[in-house]
């Protein structure tokens, strides 16, 4: 880590009412609409949501990887630096050093024809070009051992490895520098149920070790559950609820956190959930409250009015019209006919 350590309480990421764009044919897609949240050196903040809800996005734009073309305002203070008014160059030197990436599908980020040693020195070597050749083998070494890789298979190729150890070699990939912040984008998805609890358990570990910052994003509620400190529900471009995982979980206050921990799977499920419908269409999103079409508890101030944050009673924050901030008249608070809820979803 090149900055010096900061105080327990100072995040180490900050982003600021983050927005990310993208021109289609059909007009811009939001992509992400506005997004605050802190992370503090040693925590976990796991970013939930179901597909096409801007997680990975997000993901990319804290890491200033956006693809050509999108477009992005707000800030992402990383150690009171914003990411956002960095020239690629200077984005792309924190890259590796002090910001790290765990991508889903290790395979397609390792060149199959480089050996696992070609990959660490290369990796090492962008950000510390004149390391002895000793030194750059000791520190893979030590990344492959803290992930369980014995050092005998330094020098082999990405395809000798299971898929469980090629996401392992992933995370060692993205450590090796010691970086302070973490995105991990669905780090366990393609991975079968004990190495995915590996792989948490590994995650859980560096925190500890290295008070590494991590963003875990996934659409699995229970890996969340087990690794984080805290979580952020994801709908449509924007957080919805945040909280400790405790809070949030323990008493859901948004009805689509509700929906979203009802259709997770668990070892007492007796039948299948999920909730109706689908994410909207983000070159046209619904008036109101985005969830509104999908959402059990609508009412008529829900299709007309966006909801905005309010404080969660014991912590984080809910962006729901049953929530404040205001007290609703009679007629706002009109459950919305079936009717209305077609109307809106069609919009
Ligand atoms: Fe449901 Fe209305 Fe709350 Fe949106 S604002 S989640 S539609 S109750």
């Amino acid at each position: 880590m090149s900055a010096p350590a900061e105080q327990a309480t100072d995040p180490v990421l900050s982003a600021r009412d983050v927005r990310v764009w993208y021109g289609t044919t059909r007009g811009a897609i939001q992509a992400v609409d506005g997004v605050s949240f802190d992370l503090r050196p040693g925590e976990t903040l796991g970013l939930v949501g179901e597909s096409g809800c801007g997680k990975s996005t997000l993901g990319r734009g804290l890491m200033g990887l956006l693809p050509e073309g999108a477009k992005r305002d707000g800030e992402v203070l990383y150690r009171g630096r914003d990411i956002f008014a960095m020239s690629p160059r200077q984005a792309y030197a924190l890259r590796g050093s002090d910001l790290g990436m765990i991508f889903q599908e290790p395979l397609t980020r390792l060149n199959p024809l480089m050996r696992i040693s070609d990959h660490f020195e290369e990796t090492i070597r962008q950000h510390e070009p004149k390391l002895p050749r000793a030194e750059v083998r000791e520190r893979a070494l030590d990344a492959l051992r803290l992930m369980g890789i014995p050092p005998t298979r330094y020098r082999s190729y990405p395809h000798e490895f299971s898929g469980g150890m090629r996401q392992r070699l992933m995370i060692a990939l993205a450590l090796v520098l010691r970086p302070a912040f973490v995105v991990a984008d669905e780090p366990t998805t393609a991975l079968d149920v004990l190495v995915e609890a590996q792989i948490v358990q590994i995650l859980n570990d560096l925190r500890r070790n290295f008070d590494t910052a991590l963003l875990l994003i996934t659409h699995n509620v229970g890996i969340v559950a087990e690794a984080c400190d805290r979580v952020a529900v994801m709908y449509a471009g924007r957080i919805v609820e945040q909280g400790t995982v405790a809070d949030v979980f323990g008493d859901p206050q948004h009805p689509y956190t509700r929906e979203l921990l009802a259709s997770t799977i668990s070892l007492s499920t007796t039948g299948l959930r999920f909730i109706p419908g689908s994410p909207p269409d983000l070159v046209d999103p619904p008036p109101g409250c985005r969830f509104h079409p999908r959402c059990p508890e609508a009412m008529s101030v829900c299709s007309a009015e966006h909801p905005v944050p309010v404080d969660r009673d014991g912590g984080g924050t809910v962006e729901c019209w049953l929530r404040g901030p205001r007290t609703l008249t009679d007629d706002e608070r009109r459950p919305l006919a079936q009717e209305e809820l077609s109307d809106a979803d069609e919009a």
